[in-house]
């Protein structure tokens, strides 16, 4: 990178972004729009997408609308189904990142093991090695990233293939062969809908019944198509129509016990009263906490696969994972050729393993020794111009992370401004402002469903601390319209 450029008292910061996902590519198009060239994306694997590149596994589709799960000047009129497949979303960061000239800026194969601050100076050290100087630090490393193994005994003795939902073996063949899936998550259950037809026999190892929400996912037609490519306004329409209809719905519904979570929850009991015919089945899926405390299922058609002949449900706790397969408490041993972990994320992890030390030689695994926390999500006390999109406390319920992203963005980007228009180069979280907020986020998750919803989730932290947002996507926006300068320390 170019050392910063001096225009007047203005400079050009130089800017390293960490992850060429969806909010990494984002926050490049943000630096882009604004003319500032001085940046680079350091993406740790071969190719863009993130969780779109890591999580291939079959039935994968994002639930949420696609037209909705864009970025908000980057309409797609191609989207093929309402809920696109993941590898159609791939492409469509893929073409974007290429419509706003960002290939050149992606470095590849460049996973960052350390960002140490001193001197007024970022110094990043990929693990390969390279070096590189940075007035502001940028990570996008999302979410639901680092795969959460089990901790089943027996794991490394299974004679068969085993991997986890994030590392799917393709080479693995998989049609009329034995399956087990360790989870019920969002994962699992597209998964196990996917696999049914293809496999033998598929057993699917549930710990916790999930409730699960039918939505049908119908290709969009070629008139509807044809719409969207030629008359803008319909897709415009469209993805507002969606955006209000998820803003008082689905958003809605994990903020209490209101009108939209009572609509929405009773569609998921009479869904599982309707779509299970043996009763005996029907208790074994019934979750014993609230719909909305983990995440939704949205599937049509999971119910209808587990009842195939020639799938089962196994909800007998597992014992052990042995050489032909997974013994059960009860004695049985389930006989497997293929074993997938849909076991979920280590969403706590954030930008860690990374290291990232300040001025004061303090490590932000320390700095988060009591749990990960982030004023606004985006700046930590202490670590001064490093910035987060999709920090601790971003994910608002049930809304796609692709509008908080933008949000966020558009909140660092006024930094960046700050800095270029050399009103100051030094931004730093106050420790106070963090405490404020803290509480707030606290206070606010009391009444949410995912606390009072009697269920363990991602959400929670270990010490059982929700790290979400608490309230609605509109009071979210309206925070973070721009930054409350007296928050920060500038100079
Ligand atoms: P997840 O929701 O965390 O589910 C993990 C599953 O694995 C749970 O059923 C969990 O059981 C089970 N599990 C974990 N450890 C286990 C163990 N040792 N023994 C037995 N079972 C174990 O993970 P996910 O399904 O990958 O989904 C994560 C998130 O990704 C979702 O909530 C969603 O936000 C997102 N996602 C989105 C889409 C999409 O369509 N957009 C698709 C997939 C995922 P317990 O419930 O008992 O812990």
């Amino acid at each position: 990178m170019a050392a910063a450029q001096a225009r007047g008292s203005a400079r050009d910061p130089r800017v390293v972004i960490i992850g060429a996902g969806m909010s990494g590519l984002l926050m490049g198009i943000r630096l882009k729009q604004a003319g500032i060239d001085d940046f680079v994306i350091l993406e740790k694997a071969a190719d863009l997408g993130g969780t779109w590149r890591e999580n291939t596994y079959p039935g994968i589709a994002c639930d949420i609308p696609s037209h909705f799960y864009s970025y908000s000047f980057a309409p797609n009129p191609g989207w093929s189904h309402w809920f696109a497949p993941g590898g159609e979303i791939k492409d469509y960061f893929a073409s974007v990142a290429q419509a706003h000239g960002l290939p050149a800026r992606i470095r590849y194969n460049s996973e960052v093991a350390e960002a140490r601050r001193s001197d007024g100076t970022w110094r990043i050290r990929c693990t390969d090695g390279t070096e590189m100087e940075a007035d502001m630090v940028v990570a996008a490393t999302g979410v639901l990233h680092h795969p959460r193994m089990p901790d089943i005994p027996g794991l490394s003795d299974f004679r068969g293939a085993c991997f986890h939902s994030a590392q799917w073996r393709h080479d693995e063949p998989l049609d009329g062969r034995r399956i087990g899936v360790i989870g019920t998550g969002s994962t699992a259950t597209q998964i196990t809908a996917a696999l049914v037809p293809r496999a033998g026999q598929l057993s699917l190892f549930q710990r916790t019944a999930q409730w699960v929400f039918p939505l049908p996912n119908p290709e969009h037609s070629r008139f509807a198509r044809w719409c969207f490519r030629r008359l803008p306004g319909a897709g415009r329409a469209w993805y507002h129509l969606t955006r209000l209809l998820f803003q008082w719905t689905f958003s809605r519904a994990v903020l209490g016990h209101n009108l939209a979570h009572r609509m929405l929850a009773g569609i998921a009991r009479r869904n599982l009263e309707r779509s299970v015919r043996d009763p005996a089945l029907r208790e074994r899926l019934r979750p014993d906490y609230e719909p909305f405390c983990k995440r939704l299922i949205i599937s049509p058609d999971f119910y209808d696969k587990i009842q195939q002949p020639n799938a089962e449900l196994v909800t007998a706790p597992i014992e052990r994972v042995e050489t032909e397969g997974v013994r059960t408490t009860d004695g049985r041993l389930h006989a497997l050729d293929v074993l997938v972990l849909a076991t979920g994320f280590e969403a706590q992890r954030y930008v860690r393993p990374l290291q990232l030390i300040n001025e004061r030689d303090e490590t932000l695994e320390e700095a988060w020794s009591g749990g990960a926390r982030a004023l606004r999500s985006v700046a930590v006390p202490g670590f001064a111009n490093f910035f987060m999109v999709a920090g601790p406390y971003t994910p608002v319920g049930n809304y796609p992370l692709i509008q908080t992203s933008e949000i966020q963005a558009d909140y660092i980007m006024a930094f960046v401004e700050r800095f270029r228009n050399g009103e100051a180069s030094r931004f730093e979280a106050r420790p106070e402002a963090l405490e404020r907020f803290v509480r707030d986020m606290d206070a606010g998750s009391e009444r949410t469903i995912w606390r009072t919803g009697g269920c363990q989730s991602w959400y929670l932290d270990e010490r059982g601390r929700i790290s979400m947002w608490p309230w609605s996507f509109e009071r979210f926006r309206r925070e973070m319209r721009r930054p409350q300068w007296q928050e920060y320390t500038v100079s």
